[in-house]
């Protein structure tokens, strides 16, 4: 049998991988492609004979990936917040803890989301757009006017945790009043930012911006359809720095042509690296390449704590952040 190794399925920063090579208690395999993540087949190879398999969120661990690993697999660690790309249920009857990392992105996250914000509201990425076809233009009163946020415009939180918060102290600052779901709603802090707690419904019907800060399952697959969308108030905008299935695009892509909806920002995809065809599209829609967390220090700080929740479970500790079900 060989010495059971820890399989990484993308280079992180130099000074993860540093840190890793000196606290791992195990050799460190690392995928070796820098264009991309694993094949099926790459990922199925590396993972044979691991003890612990740090990931990103574009590979997808479920039970072949841990069958081919095999009985000697103790941790799953993600590289991410949201692991919806882990089957973590297969996992625990395997007795394999999966761990990801929150808490050390959400500053990053909730700044991206704000940008996404400003973006459709003032109608930044439009205007740079503009410039560049080299037009003549010159300053005009009616020109690329958008939404003043600070103007008693209302942003809709779906998902008050902490990537939501950080954005509620964000969107506070800014002057908006504040709408939001979830436990947190009714917290201290969310009265100190006069959040307003409702329910969805109620959120969707009263906000000028409506983001969505929930994690991916398959309760929250799809949480924006049509109806929701029609919910919507006329000429509102929708942003997504969650996960892109809980959007259903096609009718989001209906709701923009028909001018019910005024504009959308999206970081996540519904078919991620796919980006929807008619939202590309589309003037009123910022759409990024899921950058929510890339930040130099945040991604250090991700690389870091999914290498020590590995090193910690495999000597035989208790990791700092296991994913609970
Ligand atoms: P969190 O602290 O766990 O907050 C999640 C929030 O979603 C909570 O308010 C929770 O409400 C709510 N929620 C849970 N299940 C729900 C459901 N079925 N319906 C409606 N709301 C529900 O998570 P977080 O750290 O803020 O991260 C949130 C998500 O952001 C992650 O899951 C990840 O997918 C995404 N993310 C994206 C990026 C990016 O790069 N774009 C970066 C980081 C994270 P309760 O408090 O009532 O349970």
């Amino acid at each position: 049998m060989p010495e059971p190794h820890v399989f990484l399925t993308r280079p992180l920063s130099e000074r993860v991988m540093r840190g890793a090579r000196e606290s791992l208690p195990a050799e460190l395999r690392v995928h070796a492609g820098i264009d991309g993540p694993p094949s099926r087949e790459s990922l199925l190879e590396g993972s044979r004979g691991a003890s612990g398999i740090i990931t990103m969120l574009t590979e997808k661990i479920d039970e072949e990936v841990l069958e081919a690993a095999g009985p000697q697999l103790r941790v799953v660690a993600n590289v991410a917040v949201g692991f919806d790309n882990i089957d973590v249920e297969a996992a625990g009857r395997r007795g394999v803890i999966v761990t990801n990392t929150p808490g050390v992105l959400d500053e990053a996250t909730a700044d991206l989301t704000l940008a996404l914000i400003l973006s459709i509201a003032r109608r930044v990425v439009e205007a740079d757009r503009f410039v560049r076809t080299g037009r003549p233009w010159i300053w005009g009163p009616q020109s690329f006017v958008g939404l003043d946020l600070s103007a008693g415009a209302t942003l809709g939180i779906v998902g008050l945790g902490r990537i939501g918060m950080a954005t509620a102290r964000r969107a506070h600052a800014f002057g908006m009043k504040l709408l939001a779901t979830g436990r947190r709603a009714t917290s201290q802090e969310a009265v100190r930012l006069g959040v307003e707690a409702v329910n969805l419904e109620q959120l969707l019907a009263r906000s000028d911006a409506v983001s969505l800060h929930c994690p991916l399952t398959r309760e929250t697959r799809h949480l924006i359809g049509a109806q929701e969308l029609a919910t919507m108030r006329k000429g509102s905008y929708l942003i997504n720095t969650a996960r892109g299935p809980l959007v259903d695009e096609e009718s989001l892509a209906d709701a923009l042509e028909s001018g019910h909806l005024a504009g959308a920002g999206l970081d996540v995809h519904e078919y991620e690296p796919q980006v929807n065809e008619r939202l590309r599209r589309m003037e009123q829609v910022v759409v990024l390449p899921h950058i929510g967390s890339a930040g130099a220090a945040t991604r250090d700080a991700m690389g870091t704590m999914a290498v020590k929740n590995v090193a910690e479970v495999l000597l035989g500790r208790p990791p700092l952040t296991a994913v609970a079900l």
